[in-house]
């Protein structure tokens, strides 16, 4: 059993005290205990992306408010008063779905702070924005770092193929293969354009969303090899 199904499962065993659901809260034990090999965000990580498609849309939400909420601020410099009444309406038409409540959108909620916050450590470290332009457009990092912790994690909470739900085929009798993931399962990650962003920023998304699934992996690896030890 794969590790995301045992901790789902033992997320939602109701009663952790009870002996014979005892067992099944080892993997939320394990899941805490292997955080440290996942940057501290392995069993949100597990949990928010397990969670379903409350969390998928919460999460499609808060990229197209980041989006909206940029184009305005771009409208209002540009004393654009038309793009900017239609920007605020997509911003309030937005704004409830990000309000959602409940502990999954909390839970996401959290993933998305932690998310950016190691994005941001990335970027520097990395210098996304070499030192020698920091001048210049060194202002800008923030802005970057978020756009892209936002697509990568919109990316990698919903990732399966669009086209064939995740079959990897669109017809079984005869057999043909889907042409969008070409039977690999997996949504394609959006160009530079369809993202509205630069080629560049969608290579970086395209490296964090590796991170997260590299996260997810050791994550899983660490607090199996735990179980097994119980
Ligand atoms: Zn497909």
């Amino acid at each position: 059993m794969a590790f995301a199904d045992k901790y789902m499962g033992a997320l939602s065993a109701s009663n952790l005290l009870d002996d014979e659901l005892h067992h099944k809260a080892e993997p939320l034990q394990a899941a805490a205990l292997a955080d440290r090999s996942a940057r501290d965000i392995g069993a949100l990580l597990h949990r928010v992306k397990y969670a379903g498609t409350v969390v998928q849309k919460l999460a499609h939400a808060v990229a197209a408010q980041g989006r909206a909420e940029r184009e305005l601020a771009d409208a209002v410099r540009r004393k654009d008063t038309a793009r900017e009444a239609e920007c605020r309406q997509v911003v309030e038409a937005n704004a409830a779905t990000c309000a959602m409540a409940g502990s999954e959108a909390a839970a996401f909620r959290s993933l998305y702070v932690a998310w950016c916050d190691i994005v941001s450590k990335k970027g520097a470290e990395r210098h996304w924005i070499k030192p020698a332009d920091w001048p210049k457009i060194g202002h800008l990092a923030p802005a970057l770092y978020r756009r892209v912790a936002e697509h990568s994690l919109v990316y990698y909470l919903d990732d399966v193929c669009k086209a064939c739900d995740g079959t990897g085929a669109t017809s079984t009798k005869p057999l043909i293969v889907c042409k969008t993931c070409c039977g690999s399962r997996k949504q394609p990650l959006g160009s530079a354009a369809e993202l509205k962003i630069s080629a560049y920023e969608a290579k970086l998304v395209a490296e964090m969303v590796g991170e997260l699934l590299a996260l997810e992996q050791t994550h899983a690896g660490v607090a199996n090899a735990r179980l097994r030890r119980v």
